[in-house]
């Protein structure tokens, strides 16, 4: 196997590209997708501040590490989710990698620990609560980040989303139809109102598989084993089935999830659509003045009855 630019031996073949790449013609191609995702969608510019969101998984961090090296101004945020071992073990990759890579980069890293914050570790907190553990670690992570990327001015939000994470949750939308998720399913969500930071998904057209090779080929040292809370979860079954496509045909998630964002740029003129539907419907959170379409916003909600439950 060769590699497709410079012919020698190549390390990675991409089947769905019809292509194989040696080390340093694999890191061009991986940092040409996210300087091509960052263009196509408007995602920033190089003066831009960019908060990336960092789970100490391959994804988060290689983007972080891709980011840096393109010398974009990106700094990192870890929220620690108190879960017994996986935690510790999830931390310590990311702060590994701050003090080396990012250290080098003059970037920083903004840690919140959900134990100290909320008072209790995610799975308590969701006991407390009575809701399923990925669900109350959803609101709290999306409230945690947008408020962290307002509080310290970043421009912009970025997450390690690959094309496996995108292509199996459009799956799941469409499998419910899920028309209101749809319609926000994009590589870039504008700041459509005050209070809400821009969002972006830098490795949109990166599969999981190239970020792993990615990851490893430049030794980004991460934390292989997903969160013990994801087990049998619904967007791995998704992955499994998106997977055995890929095999039979690659190309398949690809043409899945970019033919979607394809039709959804015909179809409507989206972030303009969205930005006024958000004006129309969001205002300030009484108690914590973030943006929601409630009179309190649903972290606020759930800190309360937390606390509620923690007193009876
Ligand atoms: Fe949070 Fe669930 Fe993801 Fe673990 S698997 S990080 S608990 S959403
Ligand atoms: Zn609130």
């Amino acid at each position: 196997m060769k590699c497709k630019k410079c012919k020698t031996k190549a390390v990675i073949g991409l089947p769905r590209h019809n292509a194989a790449f040696c080390k340093p013609c694999f890191n061009e191609f991986v940092h040409d997708q996210v300087a091509r995702a960052v263009k196509s969608e408007r995602m920033f510019g190089p003066k831009d501040r960019i908060l990336v969101a960092v789970s100490g998984g391959k994804d988060s961090l290689a983007l972080w590490d891709i980011l840096l090296k393109l010398g974009y101004r990106a700094d990192g945020l870890y929220v620690d989710l108190g879960i017994a071992g996986y935690s510790a073990r999830s931390r310590e990759k990311v702060e590994r990698f701050a003090e080396t890579t990012g250290k080098r980069h003059q970037a920083t890293l903004l840690i919140h620990t959900v134990q100290e914050e909320e008072g209790a570790g995610i799975r308590e907190l969701a006991d407390l609560v009575n809701r399923p553990t990925c669900s109350a670690c959803g609101t709290i992570k999306r409230y945690q980040f947008n408020r962290a990327a307002v509080d310290h001015d970043y421009d912009v939000m970025a997450t390690g989303h690959n094309l496996d994470d995108e292509a199996a949750r459009l799956l799941g939308n469409v499998l419910h139809w899920q028309e209101e998720y749809l319609e926000k399913q994009g590589p870039s969500l504008p700041a459509s109102v005050e209070g809400f930071a821009k969002k972006v998904k830098p490795l949109y057209r990166l599969a999981e598989r190239e970020l792993a090779a990615y990851a490893v080929l430049n030794r980004i040292d991460y934390i292989v084993e997903e969160c013990p809370m994801a087990k049998g979860s619904k967007m791995l079954l998704y992955k499994d089935v998106l997977n055995r496509l890929e095999i039979e045909s690659p190309g398949t998630k690809q043409s899945f999830y970019w033919g979607f964002l394809d039709k959804q740029a015909k179809a409507q003129p989206a972030p303009v659509s969205m930005a006024e539907k958000d004006q129309a419907t969001l205002h300030p959170c009484s108690l914590c003045h973030q943006p929601t379409t409630a009179e309190i916003c649903s972290y606020c909600r759930m800190m309360a009855r937390a606390k509620a439950g923690s007193l009876r």
